[in-house]
């Protein structure tokens, strides 16, 4: 359940001081990953975001966010029952996609994702491991929109709620299993 999944990730998350630069305390989540019990319960509680209360899948797609969204949403997205689609950093897609670009700590970044891998009308649930400034998801949510699905929400294994990322996404719904 989902206290099971929250003690889990508090246990295992490894704090790594000044990576990737001086000031920025990275959330390690390999040991998670690594522990077959501890990833069998995140992924149940991150895809509970993608149900209604009696457990009926209410999403047609997950989108998993490069790189290590990708590890999260897949499994959710089979959890699920349904389809997984993955966005990414600019260049990677083979085929025609759309392209959003977002301000990062210092300079700008762009994601994409391909035209069709969304159908008009889907309702689309995010998955990745830490939000932080919000950006990440905000662009994610316009690429979304870009192919005329609907973002339903976020989920994610951690909020580091001191960068105010919600400031960033608005009223776009987001669970978090934990807030640091
Ligand atoms: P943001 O767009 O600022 O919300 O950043 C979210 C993206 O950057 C996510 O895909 C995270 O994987 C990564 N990220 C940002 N800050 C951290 C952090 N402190 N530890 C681990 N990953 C992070």
């Amino acid at each position: 359940d989902r206290r099971t999944a929250q003690e889990a990730l508090e246990r295992l998350t490894v704090d790594v001081p000044d990576w990737p630069e001086k000031g920025v305390t990275f959330k390690d989540i390999t040991p998670v990953l690594a522990d077959h019990h501890a990833f069998s319960a995140i992924i149940t509680a991150l895809a509970a975001a993608g149900r209604d209360d009696h457990g009926n899948v209410v999403v047609d797609k997950v989108v998993g966010m490069e790189a290590r969204g990708f590890i999260l949403a897949a499994p959710v997205a089979l959890a699920l029952g349904i389809g997984f689609v993955p966005v990414r950093k600019a260049g990677k897609l083979p085929r025609e996609a759309h392209a959003v670009s977002y301000s990062l700590e210092y300079g700008e970044a762009i994601l994409e994702v391909h035209r069709d891998a969304i159908g008009a009308g889907e309702r689309v649930l995010m998955v990745d491991d830490v939000l932080a400034t919000g950006g990440t998801v905000e662009a994610t949510r316009q690429l979304i929109e870009a192919c005329g699905g609907v973002a339903t929400g976020a989920s994610v294994l951690m909020e580091l709620s001191f960068l105010d990322p919600r400031a960033v996404t608005g009223a776009l719904p987001i669970s978090t299993l934990l807030t640091v």
